[in-house]
Parts: C-alpha cells; structure tokens; sequence
C-alpha cells in the first residue's frame, strides 16, 4: 500500500475535524493519551500533529525510548569493563553519548576504551569473527531488538569470543507496573506500532480490565496517529474502552508467535532497573541457563555497587519518561543540553522526547 496515502492533506484534516468537532467536543475535560513509542514521538513532532488537536486533548510521551531507560548502573559496569579489561564493547550509535553516572562510551572511548558502534547483532557478530579479544554486544532495545538477538543466538554459528549484555527490555509490563504504581497517570494508550507486532495486543487486555484504559495500536503517519487519538476518543465517550488495532496493515492481535518462541527460547525475564523510574520486576531480558555461554555479567564477573542511585545531574528524563514535564520545563534543556553535548539520555537518541523537541525547533 502507498504510504502517501496516510499523510494526504485532506485525510489528516478530515482526522483532525472529527477529533476536535465531534468527539473532543463532547469530553467537557482535560484527556490525557500517551504513547510509548520514541517513534510516535518522532512522527508527532515532524507532522506538527499536537497544533492539530484540540486545546483538551493531550498526547504525551511516555516511556518509549529504550536508550533512554537503560540505567547508568549498566553503562558504568560496562564502561568499567572496557577500561579494566582487553575486551571491546559494541553497541548501537544511539548509546555512544548516553552518560552514564561518570562518562559515556564516546568519552570512555577517548580515553582509550575499545568502543565499536554496530548497526545490529548481526554486524556485531561479524566484527567478532576478524578479532581475537572477547567482543560483548551491549544489547539495548524492547521486544523489537531482543527478538533479533534471541533468532541470531538460536541461528547462527557464533565465534567463541562473542557475548552478550543483555539491557532488553519488555514494554507492556513495565508500563503496567507503572500504571499500577500510580506513577504514570493517562486515560488513553497509543500502543507501540513495533513493540506491539511482537507481543501482539492480547497482553494488553489487562490494561483494560484493571484499568479501564482505551489501548489503540497505531502506525507512524500522520493519518496513523490521528485516527489512534480519534479511535480512544471515540472509546471514552462511548464509555466501552478495549483494546483496538488501528494498524492493521501491520500488527496481529497475537504478535509474532515465530518470534515470541524465539524470546521465551533464549531469555526469561528479571527485574530491570529503568532509569529514573526504578526497578520493575519481570521486565529485563535476561539469557536462560542454556545460553549463559554468551552472558557477559556472568563470564566477566560484572559487580554492581550496593543501594545504587542514579546521579542524574539536574536531567529531569525521569520526570520527561513519566509523561509528568515536557522537555521545555527542563531549565536545562537548549541551554546546557544539547544533541551534541547531552546531559541526559532523552536528548541522545532519536527517540527521545528532548532530542525530538529539540530537532523539532521546540526552543523557547
Ligand atoms: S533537556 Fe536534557 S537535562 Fe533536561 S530532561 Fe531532557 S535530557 Fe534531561
């Protein structure tokens, strides 16, 4: 299908008359919708999707950005290693400046550090292949990214000096531990349009049975966004909230099973410490017995420091992560942060709030 379709002017604005005159009319309050997904956020702030809506619907940016909650501990264990031991590190570009409590890997780099930037496993396993030291795969991402690591374990015929350190993550219950925290407040859900063709939708009808949230699927156009805005509007004042595909084309209620197989296959799931929310149980990747060969922590030792707190340095990603601040209420933010000389995480990656705010021209 083409993909101008869904961006065609007058689709995007028959969307966006519906929402404000017909549904949002009809809600006599604030409506608060957040996404999960550093994509959505991107594709929010490059349509100017937010200028469309009305003045009481809200979209906000939740916890949608893998890079951003991967914690300082791990960075600085990582890190540690790499300064300590003959090992090289590689990762995706996106982590390179992320800080960690002391450097980032860009600056640890600098100091002498063997940091390669990979562009997935699978380039990591053949820079592996021509190096004789141990390489480990700092391994970062939601269910998207763990399955490729998961199939290219179970697949491939990997070289001896290849591990894995594994920060994946699993979205939906972390969000629902959020939820159920109290620490993320919302009365929509604009469900991840990557995230979610891997766990499907089914794990989402608990959102809606404790919660009575409305949970939408969406795609990136703008017309995708739109109609997922429109479709929980439509939920709230109907006053039936459930778990709703509105990105067909792409998404199946039951996700990836191949790939999903391919999870349960090489991980179980640990407590994982988000940055700047905590540690959530049953949401961190972490290798099964029978791939901890490839586990990076248990073959180099890694030791982590009692009663960790992450030092954040006046950054209020945390706060940004909630869904609770927007970038512009950082005192921080294009000022001291900056995409070249980032303070926290969110203005690193594409798929941070602050960096897509920035990019977007959102400088007061
Ligand atoms: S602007 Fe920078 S310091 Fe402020 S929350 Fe965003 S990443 Fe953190």
């Amino acid at each position: 299908m083409d993909l101008e379709v869904f961006n065609d002017p007058e689709i995007v604005k028959k969307l966006s008359e519906t929402i404000k005159n017909k549904e949002s009319s009809r809600i006599n309050r604030t409506v608060k919708i957040m996404h999960i997904c550093g994509t959505h956020e991107n594709s929010i702030v490059r349509f100017g999707l937010r200028d469309l809506l009305p003045e009481n619907i809200k979209v906000i940016a939740g916890p949608g950005c893998p890079v951003c909650v991967t914690s300082s501990r791990d960075i600085d264990a990582i890190i540690d290693l790499a300064l300590s031991e003959n090992v090289r590190i590689t990762t995706f570009g996106d982590m390179l400046k992320v800080p960690g409590t002391k450097l980032s890997f860009q600056k640890a780099h600098s100091l002498g550090a063997d940091i390669q930037m990979v562009y997935s496993i699978f380039d990591a396993i053949e820079q592996t292949r021509s190096s004789k030291k141990p390489n480990i795969f700092f391994a970062c991402g939601f269910e998207t990214t763990a399955a490729p690591t998961a199939s290219a374990l179970i697949d491939l015929d990997i070289p001896d000096n290849f591990f894995i350190y594994s920060v994946h993550k699993y979205t939906p219950k972390g969000v629902y531990a959020l939820l159920k925290s109290g620490k993320i407040n919302m009365d929509g859900l604009i469900l991840p349009g990557h995230a979610a063709t891997i766990s499907g939708l089914e794990v989402y009808e608990r959102f809606v049975k404790d919660f009575g949230i409305p949970c939408v699927s969406a795609g990136f156009e703008a017309a995708d966004v739109l109609l997922a805005i429109l479709l929980i509007l439509k939920q709230i004042n109907s006053g039936t909230p459930k778990v709703e595909n509105g990105y067909k084309r792409v998404i199946n209620y039951e996700g990836n099973k191949k790939a999903q197989e391919a999870l349960n296959e090489v991980f179980f799931l640990d407590s994982a410490i988000w940055r700047g929310l905590g540690e959530i149980n049953e949401t961190g990747y972490e290798l099964n017995r029978n791939y901890s060969r490839f586990d990076a922590k248990k073959n180099f030792g890694i030791k982590y420091p009692d009663n960790f707190i992450e030092h954040q340095k006046g950054c209020r990603c945390g706060e940004v992560i909630l869904g609770n601040i927007t970038p512009l209420e950082c005192h921080l933010y294009a000022k001291r942060c900056t995409p070249e000389d980032p303070i926290g995480p969110c203005m690193v990656s594409d798929e941070g709030t602050c960096k897509n705010w920035y990019d977007g021209g959102g400088i007061e």
